[in-house]
């Protein structure tokens, strides 16, 4: 019987519809990888800063630095019955409380320093925001959380500085799902 709680706990069931999450410094292209991926494929994208603001789920903001503290519980409960349905693209910045079993796939997206410095510059950022989020993407923060909180097999890097990249990465997000669905396909025949 412990064996298999075990192996109930480490596998969960397979979803019809699997979850991505698409994480990555600010400014290095979530949300438009997980918006142009999410209407290719036809899954929901979940733009999770949005939906943050959107329901109120912090719990102060941070004047200085312009951002929020997250109300973590709140937005895990927030999501929970959605990803349990799965077929979604999360976008997020923050990832470390996210339960491990939500997501089939990870992308981690990096930029190279020079062109996330103009993109974040493009936002108004100002230069305490700038230095901290290039510090974040110079020291790989997501992509070591990214591998510390969940299954290396299904954490991938992927380069995101130019329009190829963009759209080699929904291509990547593509190829991947209709793999997926061949898998489900299979396992019920
Ligand atoms: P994030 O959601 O990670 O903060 P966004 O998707 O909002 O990033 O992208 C930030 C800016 O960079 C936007 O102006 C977007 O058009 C641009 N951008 C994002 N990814 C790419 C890319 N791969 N190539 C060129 N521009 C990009
Ligand atoms: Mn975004």
């Amino acid at each position: 019987m412990a064996s298999l709680t075990t192996s109930a706990a480490t596998s969960p069931p397979p979803r019809q519809f699997p979850n991505i999450l698409i994480t990555g410094t600010p400014g290095t292209g979530k949300t438009s990888t997980a918006s142009m991926a999410a209407e290719t494929v036809g899954l929901t994208h979940i733009d999770c800063s949005k939906l943050i603001v959107d329901k109120k789920l912090y719990l102060e903001r941070n004047e200085e630095l312009d951002t929020y503290i997250i109300d973590d519980d709140a937005l895990c409960d927030e999501l929970e019955e959605q990803m349990n349905k799965g077929g979604n693209i999360l976008d997020s910045h923050s990832i470390d409380y996210f339960p491990e079993r939500w997501f089939d796939l990870i992308l981690v997206l990096r930029t190279n320093n020079t062109v996330l410095y103009d993109r974040l510059n493009k936002r108004g950022y100002s230069t305490k925001k700038l230095t901290e989020n290039i510090e974040c993407e110079i020291m790989q923060v997501l992509l070591e959380e990214a591998r510390e909180f969940y299954d290396l097999n299904i954490v991938h890097e992927v380069k995101s500085d130019n329009i190829d990249d963009l759209e080699s990465n929904v291509e990547r997000i593509t190829q991947w799902l209709s793999q997926y669905q061949q898998n489900q396909n299979n396992k019920n025949q």
